[in-house]
């Protein structure tokens, strides 16, 4: 473990009323009292910096003013928090100096820290230290982030569960139900005589279904229940080319995001765009025109619009109201039918007389509005059956432990290596293999809590963190 002292800009860049530093390590009250004047200061007067760190009191805030001890000249006035270890956000002794939010002033002052001999730090090393000091583990650590990042309420909540150790604390019961079994099985190899009697393969195959996968698919549901909440409720627009997918984009979102053309297939890959709703943030998708016979570039992005309709919360399925329903259009239905879809007949301009085309049966369950995006007309109904039905979906989920995509695909590979143990167990495989699946199984778990995280697991966690989080 890496014991330097480390300093951070912890504000975003930019103007602020305030910009505060972040200090972390051995070396955090020295380097502060070598720059920190306390009190007021009088025009005049010679500023001088305290240098001792037994200056600071723990758990108090200090009034005075940062000064460039080589030249004594005040760079501003600040407040200084010390908080000593290990009652800290990372364990170690933590100073935070709140000083004017300018940009300058800020990386004025880091600079004179830095002179002490102290060093920048990493995205999200602060973070860390709190991980590698025991005081959190991998999963909170990464709540962290998810917080930070959240979009809505409800992901807030998740973060906060998250952050709170209930995910943590789910995994850790079903490891310590391997750990319980592995005890058993690899007694089993050590002593085949002795145990051979003991040894209850169908309470062992019942225990790992019931108290191991059972739970890891739990765990996997409550991912794709949330993703929705995590990430944003997801509309894709869908449809054959021209029918007005982008207008209806561009309306819908307020923005001129995509371009619009009489041209048939411009969108040849996917447009996203953000908007808000009631507090839920809605995530726009315009995706290529679906047509047969499409050109090698199309079908690119044909195959990333099915992708797109896949991942959907919601999917607008736009057709031309002046023209005849496809057969095309109807497939579209049967090709998705657990999605929940809006029929949008835009261009309805167009289609003044025209009598509303029969569809299908399968087109029956979606909801049908008609718009016209070239002359605005229905756009704010169908604005607002988007936010009813992004507000249906958070409104039925509760806050419960969720994992988040990393955590998902390892509990995947856990519930593989439990299978295989099953199978093992079922097949009176040597107990040598159980034990392997069993490990395995155990392994990935951790990897979820950080106790069997690798050093490049870590890297890549901690490198999506901002600098001085
Ligand atoms: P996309 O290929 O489905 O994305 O369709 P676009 O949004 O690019 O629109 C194709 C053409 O239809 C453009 O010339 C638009 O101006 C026109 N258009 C889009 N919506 C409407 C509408 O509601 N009424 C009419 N009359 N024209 C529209």
């Amino acid at each position: 473990m890496d014991h330097s002292t480390i300093a951070a800009i912890a504000t975003p860049s930019g103007s602020g009323g305030v910009g505060i530093i972040k200090i972390s390590g051995p070396d955090a009250l020295n380097a502060v009292a070598n720059i920190f004047c306390p009190g007021r200061f009088d025009k005049g007067t010679t500023p001088v910096s305290v240098k001792d760190p037994s200056f600071f009191s723990p758990w108090k805030i200090h009034y005075g003013h940062i000064v460039d001890p080589s030249e004594n000249r005040v760079y501003d006035e600040v407040i200084v928090a010390v908080m000593p270890a290990p009652k800290s956000y990372t364990r170690e002794d933590v100073v935070e100096i709140q000083a004017h939010g300018g940009t300058i002033i800020l990386e004025r002052i880091m600079s004179l820290l830095l002179h002490t001999g102290i060093r920048t730090a990493q995205p999200g090393e602060f973070t860390r230290r709190a991980f590698l000091n025991g005081r959190i583990d991998l999963a909170q650590a990464e709540a962290v982030i998810d917080l930070i990042n959240a979009r809505c309420d409800a992901a807030i909540d998740i973060a906060f569960e998250q952050a709170s150790g209930s995910l943590s604390a789910s995994i850790e019961t079903i490891r310590s139900g391997i750990t319980g079994l592995l005890a058993s099985i690899e007694a089993m190899v050590d002593f085949p005589e002795a145990m051979e009697e003991e040894i209850d393969t169908g309470s062992m195959i019942h225990a790992i279904a019931g108290t191991m996968i059972h739970p890891v698919m739990d765990l996997v549901s409550a991912y794709e229940e949330s993703r929705s909440l995590r990430d944003g409720f997801r509309v894709v627009i869908a449809g054959a080319p021209n029918v007005g997918k982008s207008s209806l984009l561009n309306r819908i979102s307020g923005c001129e995001r995509a371009i619009v053309t009489e041209h048939p297939g411009t969108t040849r890959d996917y447009i996203e765009t953000l908007f808000h709703s009631g507090g839920i943030p809605i995530t726009l998708v315009d995706t290529a025109g679906l047509r047969m016979d499409p050109d090698p570039v199309e079908k690119i992005g044909i195959e990333k619009a099915r992708m797109h309709i896949r991942e959907a919360d919601l999917v607008l399925h736009v057709l031309d109201a002046s023209r005849p329903v496809s057969d095309d259009d109807r497939s579209f239905f049967e090709q998705y039918p657990d999605k929940v879809i809006f029929i949008v007949r835009n261009k309805i301009d167009m289609a003044k007389g025209a009598v509303a085309p029969s569809l299908s049966p399968g087109m029956d369950r979606a909801v049908v509005l008609e718009t016209s995006a070239k002359y605005n007309q229905g756009i704010e109904a169908l604005k607002q059956k988007i936010a009813h039905a992004a507000r249906q979906l958070q409104g039925s989920k509760t806050v419960k432990p969720v994992p988040n995509f990393r955590h998902k695909a390892l509990l995947l590979e856990a519930k593989e290596a439990l299978s295989q143990a099953i199978e093992n167990l079922e097949n009176h495989g040597p107990p040598e293999l159980v034990s392997i699946d069993l490990r395995q199984a155990h392994d990935r778990l951790g990897e979820i809590t950080g106790c069997t995280a690798s050093p490049e697991v870590l890297d890549e966690i901690f490198s999506r963190y901002c600098i001085g989080k």
